[in-house]
């Protein structure tokens, strides 16, 4: 392998640029080239590619988003448009790839793989954390960060007013940030899609951390939880069922994304960074790096995107001990 090609792809999180950056530090040390591919796989089809060399990647640990844009791409999914995108990779010299982004996007790598035998290489990148086979994806330790410092910020206003909260977070199907920021963050209840807690219950739960005196409420709900109802159902099912509480609903939305990566997801970035291309020049292809007990791992591209995440049962178990 001579040119290493690096996309960000799907969803954008912070830690992105950091592992971007780690890329093509790594292939600056071991004195491969390396090329930047802009708006992932549509940049790829285009040919949108730009050589990365150790400078060109300066200041830029620090920034969320991503500086290679990020896209989503119809035209990928098609047989002509990946072979359009190799005739591209091939023309510039470009003999594997590290792909930073989520589910979807390593399903398109792994097609891809399939269809060329194109060496190919996983990072797993998005505030979600819900991909198989790594504790931590890059962006979620941010996220968890930025949401517990807005649900900070919220119970002032609860507790100066009395109030009770539904803070509506990101996450997808799972409940990931939902669960870590709730803890995180003291909130009275978390509703996440693993566990159906039910609006009686709920509502049973309130009544009883009023009556033990407390004078405001904050309820984190993960957005695909499945108690069937959007966090203003939940407002108005409580108001009617808990005349007490003064409801108050904050849906977090896209802030949740952006901002300067923790600590955390700037090493994290780091090191699986160096990992992808290293495992890329021993000839390994079609796997994902991952972190699991502080390890770096590798897990085929296929069990990452077909393996579900477990909620921690140990963190829901502290929730319930927390919430008392
Ligand atoms: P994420 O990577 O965050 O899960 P998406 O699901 O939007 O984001 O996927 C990103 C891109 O990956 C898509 O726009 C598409 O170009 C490519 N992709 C996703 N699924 C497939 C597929 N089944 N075949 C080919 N390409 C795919």
């Amino acid at each position: 392998i001579k040119k290493i090609g690096v996309f960000t792809s799907g969803g954008d999180s912070p830690g992105m640029n950091a592992a971007i950056r780690a890329v093509v530090r790594t292939c600056a040390f071991l004195k491969i080239n390396c090329v930047g591919i802009f708006r992932g796989y549509q940049g790829m089809i285009e040919g949108d590619f730009k050589p990365m060399d150790a400078r060109s990647v300066n200041n830029i640990i620090n920034k969320g988003g991503t500086i290679l844009k990020s896209a989503r791409c119809q035209e990928f999914r098609t047989a002509e448009g990946r072979r359009k995108a190799y005739e591209q990779l091939t023309a510039e010299g470009i003999d594997a790839f590290v792909v930073i982004g989520g589910d979807g996007s390593f399903t398109g790598a792994m097609i891809f793989n399939e269809e060329y035998g194109f060496p190919v290489m996983g990072i797993p990148g998005t505030i979600d954390n819900d991909i198989f086979g790594t504790s931590n994806t890059l962006g979620f330790d941010t996220a968890c960060n930025t949401v517990v410092e807005i649900i900070d910020k919220i119970r002032d206003t609860a507790s100066s007013h009395n109030r009770l909260f539904f803070v509506e977070v990101m996450g997808r199907d799972v409940g990931h940030i939902a669960l870590n920021v709730g803890v995180g963050a003291g909130a009275e209840e978390i509703l996440i899609p693993e566990e159906d807690l039910g609006l009686e219950r709920l509502v049973e739960s309130l009544k009883r951390s009023k009556k033990s005196g407390k004078s405001s409420s904050i309820v984190v709900v993960a957005e695909g939880d499945k108690i069937g109802k959007s966090v203003f159902e939940l407002k108005e099912y409580v108001e009617e069922h808990l005349p007490i509480y003064d409801v108050r609903v904050s849906v977090l939305g896209h802030l949740q994304r952006g901002g300067a990566p923790s600590c955390y997801d700037r090493v994290l970035a780091s090191r699986m960074g160096v990992k992808a291309v290293e495992t890329l020049l021993e000839g390994k292809t079609n796997l994902m790096v991952g972190i699991q007990n502080n390890e770096l791992t590798l897990t085929p591209i296929s069990k990452a995107i077909k393996g579900h995440t477990k909620i921690d049962s140990e963190l829901i178990r502290v929730s319930d001990i927390m919430t008392t």
